[in-house]
């Protein structure tokens, strides 16, 4: 945990994983790519590493870097951020119940009706409404999943007051940071007992590393479990990820202030024009989520969805017809990325049939303008 005389977060990001190498002088940890460490005469291990699967130096690195900015107790990284989340509903006992955002990112709702069918039971509910909440717990509920904003339609849900009811109910609550970074929410301040990240988006930043990462408030009994569920099942984040992820957030707070700002302003673009129905960002005024948000988050961020006059075909057609966008998933790279997110999701998908979800890079707000205008004429 930082102290509280700790430098500004953006001084901590600019040197994240620089470590100098007592050997060299090198100003920047290398990875270190050994799978075993040497044991001593006396059965010590001197640099505190055994086997990579339990624990490694640079994913260490890694590790006490985010739970440092997310002011955790603890951090665990994993291959990816579905192996992340997995890793704290398998810290749950069975029969446990979950209340999941009815909009959660779609793969964990799939993960809660194939891999843990039979295991865990989950309710859907809207938490970004008052009251939606108290509705869905249950005795037996022990943990409440929060996305927010949502995924893709950006419902803000109060992260405070949903501690305060979930801890009211004996519940704790994950929330699920990949959208807005250890930069724009801080959920453990907030009163959230555990954050999750997809190491994947911003924090690696550049579209070619696949990660996860679970930061505890506390280290507790669950995260003892979560620990133990890294070490000994081995989804673990390997040394070149976790090094790839230390090199991208060194610049995680300059890009993503230039993508915040080119996000706001293609939502105020998007939101005068006449073929889009609806535009979906917390920083606009008029979304239903505004008020929480400007509370709980120091940026709107750099994620968007607008709905397209005319549905899917029209959504779709807009998607085709954007030359600086790259159609994808994924979010939080340089490139800015356009996704019509419903026939990506499937046939079980909660989203819009006209609704296209921007990732804003960190190309020049004019150029992307632009392509939006050129799009939709
Ligand atoms: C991408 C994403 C995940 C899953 O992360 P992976 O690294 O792809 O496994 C989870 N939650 C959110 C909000 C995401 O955007």
């Amino acid at each position: 945990m930082a102290p509280d005389d700790a430098p500004h977060p953006h001084t901590r990001l600019a040197h994240a994983g620089c470590v100098v190498d007592p050997a060299t002088g090198a100003v920047v940890a290398s990875p270190v790519f050994a799978t075993t460490f040497e044991r001593g005469a006396d059965g010590e291990y001197a640099g505190g590493h055994v086997y990579s699967r339990t624990s490694n130096p640079t994913r260490a690195l890694l590790e006490t870097t985010l739970a440092d900015l997310e002011s955790g107790a603890g951090a665990a990284c994993f291959a990816s951020g579905m192996a992340a989340s997995y890793a704290v509903f398998a810290a749950l006992p069975t029969g446990a119940h979950v209340v999941l955002p009815d909009d959660v990112y779609f793969n964990v709702r799939r993960l809660f009706d194939t891999v843990l069918a039979g295991r865990l039971t989950y309710t859907s509910a809207d938490l970004s409404q008052p009251g939606a909440l108290e509705a869905a717990v249950r005795p037996e509920t022990a943990l409440v999943w929060v996305e927010t904003p949502s995924n893709p339609l950006l419902r803000v849900t109060d992260i405070a007051e949903t501690a305060r009811v979930a801890h009211a109910h004996g519940a704790r609550v994950a929330v699920d940071g990949t959208w807005t970074t250890p930069l724009l929410q801080r959920p453990l301040a907030l009163g959230a007992d555990l954050v999750v990240h997809s190491l994947t988006k911003y924090l690696a930043g550049h579209s070619d590393v696949l990660g996860g990462a679970v930061i505890a408030r506390e280290a507790n009994g669950v995260f003892e479990t979560i620990r133990a569920f890294q070490g000994t099942a081995g989804p673990v984040l390997d040394p070149f990820s976790s090094w790839l992820t230390l090199r991208g957030m060194r610049t995680l707070a300059v890009r993503l202030e230039r993508a915040c700002a080119t996000a706001e302003a293609l939502a105020v673009f998007l939101d005068g024009h006449g073929r889009v129905a609806a535009v979906h960002y917390p920083g606009l005024a008029s979304h239903a989520g505004h008020a929480v948000a400007r509370a709980q988050m120091a940026h709107a961020g750099a994620m968007l969805s607008f709905e397209v006059d005319g549905g899917e075909p029209a959504a779709r057609a807009v998607a085709n017809a954007l030359t600086v966008f790259r159609q994808a998933t994924s979010l939080g790279g340089t490139e800015s990325l356009v996704e019509h997110r419903a026939s990506v999701e499937g046939p079980d998908t909660r989203s819009p049939a006209g609704l296209l979800r921007v990732s804003v890079g960190l190309e020049h707000a004019g150029d992307l303008v632009a392509d939006l205008e050129r799009a939709l004429a």
